[in-house]
């Protein structure tokens, strides 16, 4: 791997370590800061009120992109896909999910090469997970589609590919930056981790003080079928896990968002909506359920129109807080390494 690091890893206050160790007054920390994301340049040769000196001591010890575009399916209009590779050659992807009739662009970024989890259903964790990407990599993510789509975007989930609960730090720093006031400036509620319901993270995550979104991957009423399609259960099954949720909830009075994704008589049965219901009646949360998105290494099958609207009316009816997700967004989890799967069967 490249030795040095990107600059867009970098707090504030490593910036002002750093300009401080190099004999640099601190305002010029500010001034670095203010060319990567209030002007968003791309070299520090466009940093023009930096002293050349200074330039290139940060070109001595940074790097300004870490990742390449290499493919963009899609378009702009609806979900629009990007396979990026970074510096080992590695692959990685983002999804852009615009909504342009509510002034909404959502991000969908990757936080690993791979995920340790597999996910029965998922095309990113058959493999393993292959290393982890900096905060940097994650921010040239957001980077890259603010430059596809012109202007920031106003919200950001980690739910591409990699669970963020097993690169804590470097995500963490990663939502520092997207919600610092003048980084990225989007606010913490627009951030929203994704978990597939590592306790131990969850446990961190509702110490951090931070406002940002959790949502936890559920898919199931019960431990023996989570455990068929999320091995993650056998380690932390469904009472534990619950029991960390409530426990966040309490602690940071935010309330989680359970995905539910609804497979053709595998889960989408009425005896599993009511499980369901019974698991989380008293449960101050939100259910999103989710359409089925088919990938090759699974061989489920999206559920009728039928059993997904009694699913939901069960639900509903019971006074949980439910939706279902429309199938732009369901594009966002059939992305979940799907373009990085297909590229690398290629090579
Ligand atoms: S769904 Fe998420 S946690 Fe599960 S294997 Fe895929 S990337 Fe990993």
């Amino acid at each position: 791997m490249n030795q040095k690091i990107s600059i867009h890893g970098l707090l504030p206050q490593e910036l002002e370590e750093f300009c401080r160790s190099a004999a640099q007054p601190a305002f010029r920390a500010k001034q670095i800061w203010d060319w990567l994301y209030a002007k968003r340049v791309s070299s520090f040769e466009e940093m023009k009120n930096l002293p050349a000196p200074l330039r290139a001591l940060l070109a001595d010890n940074f790097v300004f992109h870490d990742l390449a575009k290499l493919e963009t399916k899609g378009n702009q209009s609806e979900t629009q896909k990007l396979l990026f590779e970074l510096v080992d050659n590695e692959l990685v992807e983002a999804v852009l999910i615009p909504a342009p009739r509510r002034k909404k662009n959502t991000v969908c970024v990757s936080c690993q090469v791979g995920c340790l989890f597999g996910c029965a259903f998922c095309a990113s964790g058959q493999k393993g997970v292959i290393r982890n990407l900096t905060a940097g990599e994650i921010i040239g993510e957001v980077l890259e589609v603010t430059r596809e789509l012109g202007e920031r975007p106003n919200n950001v989930v980690f739910m591409g590919i990699g669970e963020p609960f097993d690169n804590y730090d470097e995500v963490m720093k990663a939502v520092r930056i997207l919600n610092h006031p003048d980084g990225f400036g989007i606010g913490a509620r627009k951030i929203t981790i994704s978990s597939c319901g590592v306790v131990p993270g969850i446990q961190r995550l509702a110490e951090e003080g931070l406002q940002v979104e959790l949502s936890v991957s559920l898919h199931a009423p019960d431990d023996e079928l989570r455990s068929q399609l999320m091995p993650v259960n056998k380690s932390w099954p469904i009472r534990k896990l619950l029991g960390a949720c409530a426990d966040y909830t309490k602690k940071t009075n935010r309330i989680i968002t359970f995905e539910y994704t609804l497979i053709r008589d595998f889960n989408d049965q009425p005896e599993h909506a009511a499980a369901l219901v019974h698991l989380l009646r008293k449960f101050p949360s939100r259910v999103n359920l989710i359409p089925l998105s088919p990938v090759d290494e699974f061989e489920g099958k999206r559920s009728t129109q039928t059993a997904m609207r009694h699913f939901f009316q069960t639900l509903e009816k019971a006074g949980i807080n439910v939706t279902l997700r429309d199938s732009k967004g369901s594009a966002l989890e059939a992305a979940c390494g799907q373009l990085r799967a297909r590229r690398s069967r290629k090579r």
